[in-house]
């Protein structure tokens, strides 16, 4: 097992990794820029390092720094979390040429995923079924017409080495597909540095359901049931819960089991997720995340299982300690990412939190780096805390969930709170019938304007 890890990342993420090493008895060094200082992470690790300024190119992302601070304090391995170099599998050989250890998987399966246009293929390869589109990446407009016409529109066009939802151009006519191959083109060079892009058929109603897996890079690997992430804004992640109000037990089976044969056949080491668009009983894969998740606590709380422990101790060369059949799947649970942002506009709230009263009880969860007076920088990501509630039914949870979220105070900024104090009341979110457009139809027929 590890002496000591260093966490290159910062916020709640940071705290969940420096719990999972002291659980384990590990040391931990945290890192921090100049504008995180008063850092809840930077107190509670046993060590910290400077590692450079506000900007993440010039700290969290600063590998000659990271190495720097593993060389000073005597770090024998890097949890990166999630973000920042977490999926940089550059960075993964760096580590191993330094002797230390990378906490995820393998660099060249981090390579894979990481541009979808390979993941595409392999996961074909490996018998998980896809999205109709284009076999590999498409350079002339007549192709990606030719595709179009095949698959039928519309049609979405997506940038090979995409994420955070960016990237994405859907068209609805032959028309539209030249615009957005264009467009998508430049936006994709400018995000990511690459322009590749690809094309895929644009799903209308579906589900965003993510299949959470563990191996250890030995042909060793389960899957941990699934997550409904389908509760999205512009492409990103609102509000998760698992199992998914869609799935019957055998659907949960079925795809748990494809997914986690392909591990296997792989020989996946670590923590990963499956993303899969889910419409009219069928799965179609999208990407593969090679890290650990924001939302992996709704899997921890139905699953009882320590994901951030699991990966620590894989990375440390230990075979899987769980085999499927010990796996089981209890209750329901959900989570609410509560961000810096005016609940109807989104627009960020960065600054001091004057009164935080984070809710207890019973199925209650909050991860969260913030503490009353923090101030929160505007460098980074707005993301506050997550809460996550578990009960023994779906019920149980909302109605956890309600009053969780009628306690939780966060005064000073502003928070997406309130968005999701509606949310919990809403009908359709009481049944879980909700797609992956839902919350844009919401927000945009006035469900957050004040009556
Ligand atoms: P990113 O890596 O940027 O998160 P993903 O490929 O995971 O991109 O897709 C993010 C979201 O975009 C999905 O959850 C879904 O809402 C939407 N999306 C992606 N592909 C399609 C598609 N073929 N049809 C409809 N929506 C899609």
């Amino acid at each position: 097992m590890f002496d000591k890890i260093l966490i290159a990342n910062r916020g709640e993420i940071a705290l969940r990794i420096l719990r999972a090493a002291k659980e384990l008895g590990i040391q931990t060094v945290a890192v921090y820029s100049t504008a995180d200082r008063e850092a809840m992470h930077v107190k509670l690790a046993d060590e910290s390092v400077c590692i450079g300024p506000p900007n993440a190119r010039d700290s969290y992302l600063n590998v000659p720094a990271l190495l720097a601070a593993c060389e000073i304090t005597g770090a024998d391995a890097i949890h990166p979390g999630y973000g920042f170099l977490s999926e940089n599998a550059r960075f993964a050989d760096i580590c191993d040429h330094h002797g230390l250890t990378f906490i995820g998987p393998k660099a060249e399966h981090i390579r894979i995923m990481g541009d979808k246009i390979e993941a595409k293929k392999t996961a074909r390869a490996l018998g998980i079924p896809c999205v109709p589109g284009s076999e590999g990446g498409i350079t002339e407009d007549e192709e990606a017409l030719r595709v179009a016409d095949d698959i039928g529109f519309p049609v979405i066009v997506k940038a090979a080495a995409g994420g955070g939802g960016r990237g994405m151009k859907v068209a609805r006519t032959r028309e539209d597909l030249l615009d957005a191959l264009s467009t998508a083109r430049i936006e994709a060079k400018t995000a990511f540095g690459d322009d590749a892009v690809y094309l895929e058929k644009y799903l209308e109603k579906p589900r965003h359901i993510e299949i959470q897996v563990l191996g250890d890079g030995r042909g060793n690997a389960v899957h941990l049931g699934e997550r409904d992430c389908s509760l999205q804004r512009r492409h990103q992640k609102v509000w998760e819960e698992g199992p998914s109000p869609a799935l019957n037990d055998a659907q949960r089976e079925e795809i748990g089991e494809t997914c986690a044969a392909a591990m296997r056949g792989m020989q996946y080491l670590g923590a990963g997720t499956i993303e899969f668009l889910y419409e009219d009983g069928k799965f179609y894969f999208i990407e593969m995340n090679t890290r650990i998740q924001v939302e992996h606590p709704v899997t921890e709380m139905i699953t009882g299982i320590d994901l951030v422990i699991e990966q620590i101790r894989i990375a440390a060369g230990s075979p899987l300690s769980i085999a499927q059949e010990d796996v089981r799947l209890s209750g329901h649970a959900i989570e609410c990412r509560i961000n810096a942002e005016h609940p109807a506009t989104f627009r960020p709230s960065p600054g001091r939190i004057a009164y935080y009263h984070p809710p207890g009880g019973l199925g209650v969860r909050v991860d969260s780096a913030v503490y009353q007076g923090y101030g929160i920088p505007p460098n980074y990501d707005s993301l506050v805390g997550k809460l996550i509630v578990h009960g023994r039914t779906r019920n149980e949870a909302l109605m956890r969930l309600r009053r969780a979220l009628d306690e939780f105070i966060v005064d000073g900024i502003d928070t997406t709170l309130p968005l999701f104090r509606t949310l919990v009341r809403n009908q359709d979110m009481q049944n879980g019938q909700y797609d992956i457009h839902w919350l844009e139809k919401f927000l945009a027929t006035g469900g957050m304007d004040a009556p």
